[in-house]
């Protein structure tokens, strides 16, 4: 019997966890750039907190959540990070100690979706919170910085598309409008939507249905019912991505399956590389409602979540740096010595070694440190060490020349620095 992974969820091996590396650390070097601190919560919670927080009606509390129990608790595999952080936020009473907070995650998150290119039951988010900043200038800066980070990844073209969902009064009012606009249209709707009509007529514009899409087509937009001082809020947004020159578009269609946004929302869609149909690269937006909604203070938060497979499949790879790699393969027990330690003299100058102390041909020792892409090769054999040398080869200018064995780590690593500046 041969076990596999679990529908939906993959391993990720070394060869593809090079780019995962690098994405994540572009990631980590950005957001760290502009303040925010790591934050790791557990990947279980209790299913309460999402029926709280990411919503009732929202599609994957109602269909998508690994659920399970134990002791009489019902826990849930955490379906987005949002949640978690905030729990843990509030908790730890972080809001009394610093008057805006910055956090970010990275890891993995679970949907009982049905798996396609780009969409799995265990993928991976990546994304960040801010709590205690009402915006916009802090929700302009989180948008600009998410094109820089794009841009620094080698997505080669993307979309921004903004809108604003306005605050409780102005949903209020919009829910209304849209339920009158749609209810004349009931029947042409999906059977999902006509319930959706009752209970988040909102979500109707988030659609994929046929249907649902042509009978939203004339329907009023939400920017037209913001209350004032959400429109101030929406106008003060535009004006700062604009004196920041970031572009976007404002999609008044723009809802999101989450149902506890409020005011800005943002999404970024590409279809450069291997993206295909699942398209959206990340989204996210205000929730200034949240932390109050679960116990906590009545503090403003936005954040946004981006998937690192999404990312992965549009990224381009020419940035991707090649590790250079030195092979150490000595043959016998004394060489096997000498070995050891000229690894260690090259590792502590920040140089990859494979150290393959099985012995061999020398054929099959090139062989193998061929098979590892490496660059250098050290022979030690009996006959080197009778001279007092070793062997070194270079594998990518196919010459080689034999030094004592106390200056190789140096030769080596003044080769690799001259690779290096000459790029
Ligand atoms: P959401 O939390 O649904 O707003 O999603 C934020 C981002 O996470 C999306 O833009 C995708 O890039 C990614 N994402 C969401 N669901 C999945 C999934 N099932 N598989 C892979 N990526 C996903």
């Amino acid at each position: 019997m041969q076990f596999r992974p679990v529908k939906g969820m993959n391993d990720i091996l070394p060869g593809d966890i090079e780019r995962w590396q690098r994405l994540e650390s572009v990631f980590r070097s950005t957001v760290e750039l502009h303040g925010y601190s790591e934050v790791r919560t557990p990947i279980l919670e209790a299913l309460e907190l999402f029926v709280r927080s990411t919503g009732e009606t929202s599609e994957i509390v109602e269909k998508q959540m690994f659920e399970l129990e134990r002791s009489g608790e019902r826990l849930a595999l955490r379906p987005e990070g949002t949640p978690g952080s905030a729990r843990a936020f509030i908790g730890g009473s972080v809001h009394a100690r610093e008057p805006v907070t910055r956090w970010y995650y990275i890891g993995p998150m679970f949907r009982a979706e049905n798996p396609q290119r780009g969409r799995y039951r265990q993928f991976h988010q990546a994304g960040c919170e801010v709590y205690g900043d009402a915006g916009p200038i802090a929700d302009a800066e989180m948008i600009d910085m998410l094109v820089g980070l794009l841009r620094a990844l080698g997505v080669s073209s993307f979309d921004v598309r903004v809108n604003s969902l306005g605050g409780p009064q102005s949903r209020a009012r919009y829910r209304n409008v849209l339920q009158d606009y749609l209810r004349p249209h009931a029947n042409e709707l999906s059977e999902h939507a006509q319930k959706r009509l009752l209970d988040n007529p909102l979500r109707i514009l988030d659609s994929k249905n046929p249907r649902d899409i042509e009978a939203v087509k004339g329907a009023p937009s939400i920017l037209e019912v913001l209350e004032p001082e959400d429109l101030a809020h929406f106008q003060g947004l535009r004006a700062a991505l604009d004196a920041l020159g970031t572009p976007y578009t404002i999609d008044p269609g723009l809802v999101r399956g989450l149902d506890y946004y409020t005011r800005t929302l943002f999404e970024f869609t590409s279809s450069a590389g291997k993206l295909g149909s699942q398209n959206a690269l990340l989204g996210g937006g205000r929730y200034d409602g949240m932390l109050a909604e679960l116990g906590g203070p009545q503090l403003p938060a936005i954040g946004y979540a981006m998937g690192l497979e999404r990312m992965l499949l549009a990224m381009d790879d020419s940035a991707l740096p090649q590790v250079q790699r030195c092979f150490v393969a000595p043959v016998g027990e004394r060489a096997a010595h000498q070995g050891l330690v000229l690894a260690r003299e090259l590792r502590a100058r920040e140089i990859t070694v494979d150290l393959d102390g099985r012995g061999g041909s020398l054929r099959s020792l090139l062989r193998r440190a061929d098979a590892r892409g490496a660059r250098f090769c050290l022979v030690i054999g009996d006959s080197e060490l009778e001279r007092g040398v070793v062997q070194v080869k270079d594998l990518r200018a196919h010459t080689q020349i034999e030094l004592a064995p106390s200056a190789v780590a140096s030769h080596i690593a003044v080769a690799l620095t001259q690779d290096e500046a000459a790029g």
